[in-house]
């Protein structure tokens, strides 16, 4: 059956239709700047992009404009939109209401509605892909893949912050995590390219892009996560902040006179290898920098990568061991010299690199020798195929 995938954010709206059966795209692509001018991106699988700029004032004529692309007669992969068997949409936050994916229904909408305190931003955007949907394609059944869901195995003592409890009763305040569509996929691909069973592994995931986290997965089940309520907690990102001593930002507000919202603001956008290299948030943009002499963009990579590699260490000790590392994401699938280092720390894990397997980028592959105790793995994360199967699943 043909899976239509729908990432929706506040202005620009991802999308690919997928042969579930096959599990090739057929076509894929984006709409950006809506509510400000608007333009889509289409392109049909082994066809050249095709760039439209058309008026896109809300997220309906974008979604409108996606189904007329993937209709038309020369752009289009198929005849009618009868050949959409399902939505799958993806959804940010799910709270502790979502362990799982879930079917749009009307009382699932609410529940959604009730985690949009935890993300204004993206949350309500999501919400507004899944309406539009069920307006233009009325009875199509569809389906919410949580980011959030696959963390919520993680016992009490990985989730709960050193507060007080009652705000974790009355206002749900502890750690969720994100990226988890894609950690259990790299997950559930790293126990295959081992020809294991996954209940049998100890799995460790460094999704590291522009926005990174790292998860244990013990016997397929997540059991812990390095991002938090928000997406900010853990690894040091792009522009994201990670773990940060609460003391220092009092320090910092009242020294630079901040608001509470303006220190927010520099967390989540100013910080991370950004604010550290004040080069840039793109890591090939700090390696050239640092290739180059930069010693505060070399600074900037060291620091991120021994964060990760801190993160491993805590991981193996919440699993008491470890089988598997996984390297996804654009710099976890591209970066070898960010995985050689990571991995340089782990020696005393057994963990040994063959740097000759690792010398590739954005491939499945073992870059850890044959002798290695501990396999270091690259394996590129497909969020939008990993939808697409949970969509399916609940659907038939
Ligand atoms: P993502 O958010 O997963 O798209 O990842 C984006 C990040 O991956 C950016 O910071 C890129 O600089 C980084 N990235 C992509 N390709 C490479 C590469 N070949 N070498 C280093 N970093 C890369």
């Amino acid at each position: 059956m043909n899976v239509l995938v729908i990432n929706c954010g506040s202005s620009s709206l991802k999308y690919q239709l997928i042969d579930s059966a096959s599990e090739q795209v057929l076509a894929k692509g984006l709409c950006e700047r809506i509510g400000i001018d608007g333009a889509i991106t289409h392109q049909p699988a082994g066809k050249d992009k095709i760039k439209i700029e058309a008026a896109m004032p809300t997220h309906t004529e974008a979604i409108a404009l996606v189904l007329e692309q993937l209709t038309h007669p020369e752009n289009g992969v198929i005849k009618s939109l009868d050949e959409i068997a399902a939505v799958g949409h993806r959804m940010v936050h799910g709270g502790e209401k979502f362990a799982c994916s879930a079917l749009v229904t009307d009382e699932m909408i609410a529940a959604v509605e009730s985690c949009n305190a935890f993300a204004p931003l993206h949350n309500p955007a999501t919400l507004i892909g899944i309406n539009v949907c069920r307006e233009l394609l009325p009875g199509k059944p569809m389906v919410g893949v949580f980011d959030t869901a696959f963390h919520q195995t993680m016992p009490k003592k990985a989730f709960l912050y050193g507060l007080p409890y009652e705000y974790y009763e009355k206002h749900g305040v502890r750690r969720y995590g994100f990226h988890g569509t894609s950690h259990k996929f790299v997950a559930q691909r790293t126990a295959e390219i081992l020809g294991k069973n996954i209940e049998d592994l100890k799995i460790i995931v460094c999704h590291l892009g522009n926005g990174a986290s790292i998860s244990a997965v013990n016997g397929g089940k997540c059991v812990d996560t390095s991002m938090g309520l928000t997406p900010l907690e853990g690894l040091i990102m792009g522009t994201r902040s990670g773990d940060v001593d609460p003391g220092a930002l009092e320090f910092i507000a009242d020294l630079e006179g901040l608001s509470v919202k303006e220190i927010l603001t520099l967390l989540n956008k100013k910080s991370g290898v950004l604010g550290l290299s004040g080069v840039s948030s793109d890591f090939r943009d700090i390696e050239g920098a640092a290739a180059e002499g930069n010693e505060q963009a070399a600074a900037a990579l060291e620091v991120f990568r021994y964060r990760v590699a801190k993160y491993v260490g805590s991981y193996v000790a919440a699993m008491n061991g470890v089988d598997a590392i996984a390297f996804t994401a654009g710099l976890g699938e591209n970066d070898k010299v960010t995985r050689a280092t990571i991995c340089s720390y782990l020696g005393y894990l057994g963990l040994e690199i063959d740097p000759v397997a690792n010398d590739m980028r954005g491939k499945e592959a073992i870059i850890s020798t044959q002798d290695s105790k501990v396999k270091a793995l690259c394996v590129p994360t497909n969020e939008e195929l990993m939808i697409c199967r949970e969509t399916v699943a609940l659907v038939k």
